[in-house]
C-alpha cells in the first residue's frame, strides 16, 4: 500500500488537512490500492497560485517545444504501459485487455497533441481595406480546472490535460476519488518528460475540492466529465461567473437493428458496447431498438452471447466483465433493473449481483438483458452506467428512429441494417454526436471530435483537432502597412 500525494507547484505534497481517503480494489474489497489526500478548498487555491505563477512561462515557450514534452511523455508511459494497466485494473475493475487498450490511448492522446505543438495555427483573411493585413492567433486562456470521472480513469485525465497543455494554458486536475491512482501515474510521467513545475497541477478529493476549483475566480475554463447533476451545478457556477464550461455527461445510447441487418453481428456489437467495461461507458449502448421481425431471433442471440460472458476480476485471463466500480453503484444497478421488471419488463438473462466464493469479496453484476421494454419505462429513459441491455421493438425504420430520438440525452447511436438508405438517413435525423454504422455505439478514437448534443453534452467538442478551440481564444490582429 502507497500513500499518494497532490501535485502543486512540482512538489508532491499532502493536503494542508491531513485527511486522506482509500482507494479500493472493486473486484476485492480487502485490496487497498493507496491512500490519496482528502483536499480541501485551500489546496485548489495553493494549485491554482502554482498555476498562474507557471503559465506565462510555459505559455512563452515555442510551441512545438512543449509538444516535445508530451512526445517524451507518451515515451514514458509506453514503457510503463503494462504496469500502469494492472494499476488501472486494481483501481478501476475493467480487464486488463480493457486497460491496456485504455493506455494505449492515452499514449495515443499524448503523441496526437504533442503533434498539434506545430499545428497552432490562425488564418490570413482578406480585408477589405487597402494595405491592411488581417490574421487570427490562438492564444491561451490561463488556468484552466480539468475535473475527471472514473470510469476512463488515464484517458480523460489526457484527453483533457493535452489539449490544455499545447496551446499554452497550465491546468489543475480533480480526479474522481474512485479512481486517482492513473491520474497520478500520468502526472508523473509529465513531470519526468519536463513538464515545469506548476504547470499541472494535481489535487485529490471529493466534490468539495471539485467544486472549490470551478468557483475559484481565476480558473479560466472548466472542463468536466461526469453525472449530469453534477454538470449542471458546474456549469451554473461558471455560468454566473463568465467562466468557458465543457461538460461531459450521461447517455442512453441506443442500437437500432434493422430486419436486413446481420443478426449475429448485431448481437455482437450490442453485447460489445452494453457489456465492454461492466457497462460503465458513457457511450454504451443500453437500449437495443429491433424491427419487431426480428425481435425475437436477436434476443435470442443477445441473450445466448450474455450468458457466456466470464464475470470476475479484471486481472484474471478470460474474463469478459469486471466488477462495478463500488458497492453502491452495483446495487443501484440491480434495483434499476428490479424496478424494470416490476414495471412490466422480462429479465432474460442476469439481474443480479453475483456473490459466490471470491466474488463476493467485489462489486459484480451479472449481464443483464430486459426484453419486452417499452420506451416511456424509467430503464429506458435514465442511464443504468452498468451491464444492462434493454430490448425494445420497433414496427420499421422510422418508429425505430422515433423511439432512439425520444430521450433527453444525444450522446452516441448506432444502427445495424445493410440498407445505405436508412444507414444516410440515420447519420443525418439522429439526435447524437456520434453516429455509428455497424459499429458498437461505443469505441471511439482520439483524433477526432467527441461529444453528443442535448443533455449530453455542453460546450465545443473534446478530443482531434476542435478539443483546441476550447483551451484557445482567438485575436484578431489588424495591420496597416
Ligand atoms: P460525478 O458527477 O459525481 O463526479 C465526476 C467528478 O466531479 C468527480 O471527480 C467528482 O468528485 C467531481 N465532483 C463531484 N461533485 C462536484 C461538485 N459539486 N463540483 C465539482 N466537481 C464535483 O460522477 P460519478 O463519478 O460519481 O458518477 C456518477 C454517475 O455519473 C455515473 O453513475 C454515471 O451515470 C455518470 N458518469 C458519466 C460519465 C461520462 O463519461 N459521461 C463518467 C462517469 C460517470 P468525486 O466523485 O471524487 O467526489
Amino acid at each position: 500500500m502507497s500513500a499518494y500525494q497532490n501535485l502543486i507547484a512540482g512538489q508532491w505534497a499532502p493536503s494542508a488537512t491531513g485527511r486522506t481517503f482509500e482507494n479500493r480494489n472493486p473486484a476485492d474489497v480487502d485490496d487497498l490500492v493507496g491512500t490519496f489526500p482528502e483536499s480541501s478548498a485551500d489546496d485548489v487555491a495553493a494549485a491554482v497560485v502554482a498555476a498562474r505563477a507557471a503559465q506565462p512561462a510555459w505559455a512563452a515557450m515555442p510551441a512545438p517545444k512543449r509538444g516535445d514534452v508530451l512526445y517524451r511523455a507518451a515515451n514514458l508511459l509506453e514503457a510503463r504501459a503494462d504496469a500502469v494497466a494492472r494499476e488501472m485494473t486494481r483501481e478501476e475493475g475493467k480487464t486488463l485487455p480493457e486497460a491496456k487498450g485504455e493506455v494505449g490511448r492515452a499514449i495515443n492522446i499524448l503523441r496526437y497533441y504533442g503533434g498539434e505543438g506545430a499545428r497552432l495555427y490562425g488564418r490570413v483573411i482578406p480585408s477589405e481595406r487597402d494595405r491592411v493585413f488581417m490574421h487570427t492567433l490562438r492564444t491561451p486562456l490561463g488556468v484552466i480546472g480539468a475535473i475527471t470521472p472514473w470510469n476512463f480513469p488515464i484517458a480523460i485525465p489526457a484527453w483533457k490535460s493535452c489539449p490544455a497543455l499545447i496551446s499554452g494554458n497550465a491546468v489543475v486536475l480533480k480526479p474522481s476519488e474512485l479512481a486517482p491512482l492513473c491520474a497520478t501515474r500520468l502526472a508523473e510521467i509529465l513531470v519526468e518528460a519536463g513538464l515545469p513545475a506548476g504547470v499541472l497541477n494535481v489535487v485529490h478529493g471529493s466534490g468539495e475540492a471539485g467544486s472549490a476549483l470551478v468557483a475559484h475566480e481565476q480558473v479560466r475554463a472548466i472542463s468536466f466529465t461526469g453525472s449530469e447533476a453534477t454538470g449542471s451545478k458546474v456549469a451554473d457556477v461558471c455560468g454566473k461567473r463568465r467562466a468557458r464550461v465543457q461538460l461531459e455527461m450521461g447517455g442512453k445510447n441506443p442500437t437500432i437493428v434493422l430486419a436486413d441487418a446481420d443478426l449475429d453481428e448485431a448481437a455482437g456489437i450490442v453485447l460489445n458496447a452494453a457489456f465492454g467495461s461492466t457497462g460503465q461507458r458513457c457511450t454504451a449502448t443500453s437500449r437495443a431498438i429491433v424491427e419487431r421481425s426480428v425481435a425475437d431471433a436477436f434476443s435470442e442471440k443477445l441473450v445466448t452471447k450474455a450468458k457466456a460472458m466470464k464475470v470476475g476480476p479484471g486481472l484474471e485471463a478470460g474474463i469478459d466483465v469486471g466488477p462495478s466500480i463500488n458497492a453502491a453503484h452495483a446495487d443501484r444497478v440491480v434495483t434499476e433493473v428490479a424496478a424494470a421488471a416490476g414495471a412490466g419488463a422480462q429479465v432474460l438473462a442476469g439481474g443480479t449481483r453475483l456473490t459466490d466464493g471470491a466474488l463476493g469479496r467485489g462489486h459484480f453484476v451479472a449481464p443483464t438483458v430486459l426484453g419486452g421494454v417499452t420506451p416511456t419505462m424509467t430503464i429506458a429513459q435514465e442511464e443504468v452506467f452498468g451491464p444492462v441491455a434493454a430490448v425494445l421493438s420497433a414496427d420499421d425504420f422510422e418508429h425505430a428512429l422515433a423511439i432512439a430520438n425520444d430521450v433527453r440525452f444525444g450522446l452516441s447511436a448506432t444502427i445495424c441494417t445493410r440498407s445505405l438508405s436508412h444507414a444516410l438517413q440515420f447519420a443525418q435525423r439522429i439526435e447524437a454526436g456520434l453516429v455509428m454504422v455497424n459499429l458498437p455505439s461505443a469505441g471511439v478514437e482520439y483524433q477526432v471530435a467527441f461529444g453528443g448534443s442535448k443533455a449530453s453534452s455542453l460546450g465545443p467538442r473534446e478530443q482531434g483537432p476542435e478539443a483546441i478551440d476550447f483551451y484557445t481564444t482567438l485575436k484578431t490582429v489588424y495591420m496597416k502597412y
